[in-house]
């Protein structure tokens, strides 16, 4: 298939010309004529698959063909967990409204409120927005939705599990017409309460999964070191930057703390790296990752803020510092590199505080791993050995004990799988529900604040 054959006004053509583009990726081909032809949509994709345009194309499509339901409510919205991942979309939008009369604007949290309220009084075509601020703003009244056309929700599953519920479900009641067209986007549909938010917020949706959001990358190596300790993952690190060759490299670690003391050993052993977390401001976030993009630094060391969507064609490897503490993060984080066809390298440190999430990487990836070393940095830690299951205290075994308190102990089950979920949450033998996620620990203000 071709663009051409997808019947997009010639404006949009030329731009998908321009940017050099002649075949629609997978996700594009299913996602742009069934968007097309007004059905809501509820799709999986794996990361760096043009999801983005997947969207894009049929919104401004939509808005080229139809007359507006209202002069002054924005036409389109599309909503993104992170204002990284909202800026990167809105780029890519504004390459297709600046060659027309559309107007797109970027609402994000962090930013100046009163220069947005302005901004929102220009009544704007398009709103890119990170969900916590546009509500704040439609709560105020600085906008309406009831002429609203097109809701875009996209990485679903990343705002449901940030507690962005409340939120996204103000926003679609403040849109909720027959005429309005919803498009769901989540890197997987098998998430309890994506699925519930389908439910609640779609009109007959088309479901569209390319693939599993967690299949292998073919362009990325993945390998694994073993690693004893904090300084030894240092010197895996420092071997790593001194003896293979790289072009940029984004590094990973568990905390926003960590993210600066990397930073600061790899500057003073003459790296260019830069350090990027939430704690910092909008505008050196915005300098950072500016400076990254232009090559200015070599190195990134970030968290998972960094983690999703970020299309970067220059990162040749990804370094997990810390496994990820959910085994789903690991495949978001990696898509960082390999992107749009060309090669990339995923490298992870696995100490014995990482062993729980690496065997759930291993899960994930239905895979067994054989582990790589550099000569002379061969780690001493083999592996954690799962302890022997030992009988785990049920409600009815509780009961007894404690009388009346026994709708609170949780279902247990005490397979292996189950006991590493149950080590994860502090040793309690609880099973977590999947979708619910410690978003303390995602350190929540690392993306989105209002
Ligand atoms: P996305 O998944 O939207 O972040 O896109 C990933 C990368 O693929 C971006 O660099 C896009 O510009 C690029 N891309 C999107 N669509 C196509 C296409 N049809 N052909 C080649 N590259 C594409």
């Amino acid at each position: 298939m071709q663009f051409s054959d997808l019947g997009l006004e010639n404006s949009l053509m030329s731009t998908v010309e321009h940017l050099g583009f002649t075949e629609p990726t997978e996700i594009q081909q299913k996602a742009i004529p069934a968007a097309m032809s007004g059905h809501d949509l509820i799709a999986s994709s794996k990361t760096g698959s043009g999801k983005t345009l997947a969207f894009i194309l049929p919104a401004m499509q939509r808005l080229l063909k139809n007359r507006a339901l209202s002069k002054k409510d924005p036409r389109v919205l599309i909503l993104m967990p992170t204002r990284e991942l909202a800026k990167q979309v809105y780029s890519q939008l504004r390459m297709f409204t600046s060659a027309s009369q559309f107007k797109a604007v970027l609402i994000l949290g962090g930013e100046n409120f009163n220069d947005q309220v302005k901004t929102l009084e220009k009544d704007p075509h398009f709103i890119v927005a990170t969900p916590g601020r546009l509500a704040d703003h439609l709560s105020q009244g600085h906008f309406y939705l009831n002429g609203l056309e097109l809701l875009i929700l996209d990485e679903a599953d990343r705002m449901l599990d940030l507690g962005f519920a409340t939120q996204l479900t103000q926003i679609n009641n403040a849109a909720d017409h027959r005429k309005r067209q919803t498009l769901m986007f989540s890197a997987t549909l098998d998430h309890a309460q994506v699925n519930d938010f389908a439910l609640a917020l779609l009109k007959k949706p088309k479901r569209i999964a390319i693939g599993s959001a967690y299949t292998e990358h073919q362009d990325i190596t993945k390998r694994f070191y073993l690693s004893d300790n904090l300084t030894h993952k240092e010197a895996l690190l420092e071997h790593f930057l001194a003896n293979e060759t790289y072009q940029q490299v984004i590094i990973f670690t568990a905390t926003r703390s960590d993210t600066d003391r990397l930073a600061n050993i790899l500057i003073e052993k003459g790296i260019s790296a830069s350090a990027l977390s939430g704690e910092l401001n909008q505008g050196q976030r915005n300098q950072i990752m500016d400076s990254f993009c232009k090559g200015q630094n070599k190195v990134l060391v970030t968290t998972d803020l960094a983690s999703r969507g970020l299309d970067l064609l220059n990162v040749s490897h990804v370094i997990n510092f810390d496994m990820p503490k959910h085994a789903e993060e690991y495949v978001h984080r990696i898509g960082r590199t390999g992107r749009a066809g060309s090669k990339g390298d995923a490298i992870s440190f696995v100490g014995p505080k990482d062993w729980l999430s690496f065997k759930n990487v291993e899960g994930l990836l239905q895979q067994t791993t054989q582990f790589d070393f550099f000569n002379g940095l061969k780690a001493k830690f083999t592996g954690l050995k799962p302890k022997k299951t030992k009988k785990i205290k049920t409600s009815s075994d509780s009961k007894s004990k404690n009388q009346g308190k026994s709708k609170s102990a949780l279902p247990v089950k005490s397979n292996i799988k189950t006991f590493l979920l149950a080590k994860e949450v502090g040793d309690m033998p609880v099973l977590r529900k999947k979708k619910a996620l410690p978003v303390d620990k995602i350190e929540s203000s690392d993306l989105e604040e209002s």
